[in-house]
Formats: structure tokens, sequence, C-alpha cells
């Protein structure tokens, strides 16, 4: 591993220390992301401080180079994988909780913390940051506030733009600044603390958060509700949808995900004729819930509709929750290098996405298999190919481009949480027209003139 035209790092050694890592071996690890795509960095920066981010960022702002900031590179896109020569700033060293202020209903944390550490500190006050990515244990919450990354909970709680209070952040040329506010309302200025989230490090670092935490509730319901097909079950959610009682998980497989699930659990208790499945949460006070569930259930029952089971303690929640925790490591053992996308459209057009996706899984031979966030119309598809075998690969990509088209057509979305980074590049501008992604590209200038903040991910470049 030699490496050649590495950047100035002897003033960043200054700062850091010997939390600068520069030998290769190393680096490596800090290369990569859940994109499988890789890169050597020149070094990595692990600082402590808004001080010290702001320090190394002012070095590489006077230098032109570029710098990738990164939690725990669980990100599916290539959007934690930093350039040739360029650095890479951890925020490991970085995690800890600053206050908690259960009166103010926030909590206030660095960006390397894991979501789960978090959620436990959060917890310990009855409270909870409603963002519950699958990745929480690992996960940085700088990662969850870059990727707006979400969960089952979204559904009736928002993404971290609905749960975020207020940022600090370090700019492109190494200054710290503060946006938002401490507070549940406010109105004074731009929201650049909704522009920061999702910006996947392309327009500041984030250095600490101010989250807005929601109590946490007495109880939850859980209910799996059979159907004999996507279009029945795609319908109840719009039928859930459209009533008062809101769950805070409306999760949903279809045929090819049951199946799937099946075969690697090996036991099947589904009724006969099950072609899709909707897991459903509701949550609340122990005096209101039973009314929600009692809403809940009506409308989740209709055509098609085969069966509906509640469970009435853990080791049923479990048992109903095991088709649905089966499928992951079941894909993975299918095909390791599977293409998953994560597409949005709104939930009345559900049925008409799966219909497309059926149609287009028969025209290029590819077992697509969806599930996901239904009460968001945010399904998880899966393309079950080898990318190492160049016609699945050439195949899969044309099927996706086709997926994309049929997304939008449907006034969908082309990513509801895993975002953009590097893979997804190219179809950015199908989605947005050309005026809002000039008016992007121009904050992105405005931010980081020099290009060097986590540069090819998020937006293509201007013309
Ligand atoms: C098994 C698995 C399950 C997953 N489940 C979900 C899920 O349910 N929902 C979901 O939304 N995602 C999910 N993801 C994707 C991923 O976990 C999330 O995007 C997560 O938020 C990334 O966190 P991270 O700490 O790993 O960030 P990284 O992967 O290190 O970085 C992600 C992006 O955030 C930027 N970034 C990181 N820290 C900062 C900072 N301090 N300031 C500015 N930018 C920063 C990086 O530059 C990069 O662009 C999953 C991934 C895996 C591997």
């Amino acid at each position: 591993m030699t490496r050649t035209h590495l950047p100035p790092l002897e003033p960043l050694r200054q700062i850091l220390g010997d939390r600068l890592i520069s030998d290769a071996a190393s680096c490596w690890i800090y290369g990569l992301d859940n994109s499988r795509l890789h890169t050597l960095p020149a070094a990595v920066a692990l600082p402590e401080s808004s001080q010290e981010v702001a320090a190394i960022m002012a070095h590489c702002h006077a230098h032109h180079i570029a710098v990738t900031v990164r939690g725990r590179g669980t990100a599916t896109t290539g959007a934690a994988v930093p350039q040739a020569n360029g650095i890479v700033i951890s925020t490991e060293r970085m995690a800890a909780i600053r206050a908690i202020q259960p009166e103010n209903r926030l909590l206030i944390a660095q960006p390397g913390i894991t979501n789960q550490v978090l959620q436990q500190a959060a917890a310990h006050h009855g409270f909870f940051w409603p963002p519950d990515p699958t990745s929480s244990a690992v996960a940085t919450l700088g990662g969850n506030l870059a990727t707006n990354a979400a969960g089952p909970r979204a559904v009736k709680y928002g993404t971290p733009r609905e749960n975020t209070l207020a940022l600090e952040a370090v700019t492109a040329s190494g200054e710290i600044f503060r946006c938002g506010s401490a507070t549940t309302k406010g109105v004074v200025g731009y929201d650049l603390v909704r522009l920061l989230i999702g910006s996947e490090g392309t327009l500041a670092i984030i250095t600490e958060a101010t989250l807005k935490l929601t109590p946490l509730p007495d109880a939850i319901a859980t209910l799996r509700a059979c159907y004999a097909n996507v279009g029945a079950a795609a319908a109840a959610v719009a039928r859930i949808m459209a009533q008062p009682a809101i769950p805070c998980a409306l999760e949903m497989m279809d045929g090819k995900a049951i199946a799937m699930s099946r075969d690697y659990a090996g036991s099947d208790d589904l009724p006969s004729g099950t072609g899709a499945l909707l897991m459903i949460e509701a949550d609340g006070s122990a005096a209101t819930l039973p009314e929600s569930v009692t809403a809940i259930t009506a409308a989740a029952q209709g055509d098609g509709c085969l069966e509906i089971r509640a469970a009435h303690n853990k080791a049923e929640t479990a048992a109903l929750w095991q088709r649905r925790k089966a499928l992951s490591p079941a894909l993975r053992q299918i095909a390791p290098k599977k293409i998953n996308e994560d597409v949005v459209v709104p939930v009345a057009q559900i049925p008409a996405l799966i219909a497309s996706l059926e149609q287009l899984a028969q025209e290029f031979a590819i077992t697509i298999v969806n599930f996901g966030h239904a009460g968001n119309g945010n399904l998880h598809v899966n393309l079950l190919i080898n990318p190492d075998d160049a016609q699945q690969a050439n195949a899969a990509a044309l099927c996706l481009d086709r997926i994309f088209d049929r997304v939008l057509h449907l006034n969908g979305t082309l990513s509801g949480e895993h975002g953009i980074g590097s893979v997804k590049r190219q179809w950015v501008s199908r989605e947005i027209a050309p005026v809002p992604l000039a008016l992007m590209q121009g904050i992105k200038q405005l931010f980081d003139p020099h290009h060097i903040l986590n540069p090819g991910k998020a937006l293509p470049d201007p013309m």
C-alpha cells in the first residue's frame, strides 16, 4: 500500500499528536462503508473537541484537502467513503452527552455517540429520541443526522428533521457556528438545522446536537395482519393512515419476502394463501391504548384480510415479529451482495409500485423482494443479484433505472432514509428540477467554496 501525492499532514499532527493516523494499514478500515466501496484515505483524524475539528478544517481549507467526516461507516451508499488522498475525520472520540433536561424535553450530545447509547440515557429519564434505524447499536448520532436516518417509528414520530432543535457545526473553512434554538418554537432566519440534516457531510461538520425528546409510552400493542395479496395489504395501509389512531410501526412484507423468511426460519404459522403481511404496533397510555388498537384493527380489516392476530405478552410479541426478523439474515444468505433500494411513494400508490416491480422482475428475470415502512410509503426494494456476474449486474442497472422512473412517475422519491452518497448521484437530476438543483449547488458553493467537504456525494457536480 504505497501512496503518492500525500497532502501536508505535519500541521495536523501538531494539532492532534498521535490522534492523527497515517499508516496505510491502520487507515484502511476508515476507507469503506456498507456499500462495500473502498478508497484509502491519506490520514484519519480523531478530534476530541469542536475546536480541534475547526483547526483541522482551517488547515484543509487552506490546502484544498478533501475531508470526509465519518461516524461508524454503516451508510449503504458510499456516503462515508473518502476521496483518495483526502482525510477522514472520525467522530469516535466525540461521544459525550453534554446535558439532559427533562423539563425542556431535550438532550445535548456530541455526534460520535451511538443511537443506542443516547436512547439508554434518555430512557433513564422516561424519554426517547424517535429516530430508530435498525443499525442503532452501531450507527452514530452524527451519521443519523447527516443521512436523516429513521426506522419504523417515523410513521408516528417523524425523522431527525422533526426531532432536532439545534446544531453546532464547523464550516469548511473552520468556523464554529450554532443554528436553531433550544425551544420547540422559533422562526428567526432560515432553517439551517433542517438543511444540514440529510446533507451527508457535504455542507458542514456537525459537532453537537440538541435533540427533541418524547416521553416513553406506557404501553405498546403488537398486531400481525395477513392478506391474500399486496394490493389488499396496501389498501389496509391506506385505510389505517386515513384514520386518527396512528400506529408507531406499520411494516409490510410482500409474498416473496414471506416465502424467504419462512424457508430461513423453517416454520410457518401464517394462514394458507398469505401473500402479504403487515406488522403493526401502537403505543400510548395504558388507559387509551385499547381504544387505538380497536380503531387500527377495524381499519386493518377489509377485502383480502385473512387473519389479524394480537400479541398478549412478550413471548407472543417476539413470535409475531419473528417472520420479519428472519428476513434480513435470509436475504443475506441468498444474495449477500444484493441491491437494496429504499424508494418512497405516497401510501395510496404502493399497489401501483408493487405491480410495476412484479412486472419488472419478470421482464429482467430478477428476483425482487419488497418490504419496509409502509406507513410512510417507504419500501426496501431488494434486487437479489450477484453484482460480480456482469450479465446480472447489467440487467440490474437497467431494471433499477426503470424502477426509479416508475417511482418518480408515482410522485415518489428515490430515497427515504439511506440517502444518495456516491451510488445514486447519477439519478438526482431526474428527481430534482434544474432550478432547485442550481439553488442547492449554490448553497454548496456558499458553505464549501473549495468543494472539500465529502466531494462526489449527494448532488451531481454543476454543469
Ligand atoms: C445493518 C444496517 C441496518 C440499517 N438500517 C437502517 C435503518 O433502519 N434506517 C436508516 O435510515 N438507515 C439504516 N442503515 C443505514 C445507516 O446505518 C444510517 O445511514 C446511519 O445513520 C449511518 O450512521 P453512521 O454513524 O454509520 O454514519 P456513516 O456511515 O459513518 O456516515 C454516513 C454519512 O453521514 C456523514 N456524517 C457522519 N457524521 C457526521 C457529522 N458529525 N457531521 C456531518 N456529517 C456526518 C458522513 O460523511 C456520511 O455522509 C442501516 C445500515 C446497516 C448496515
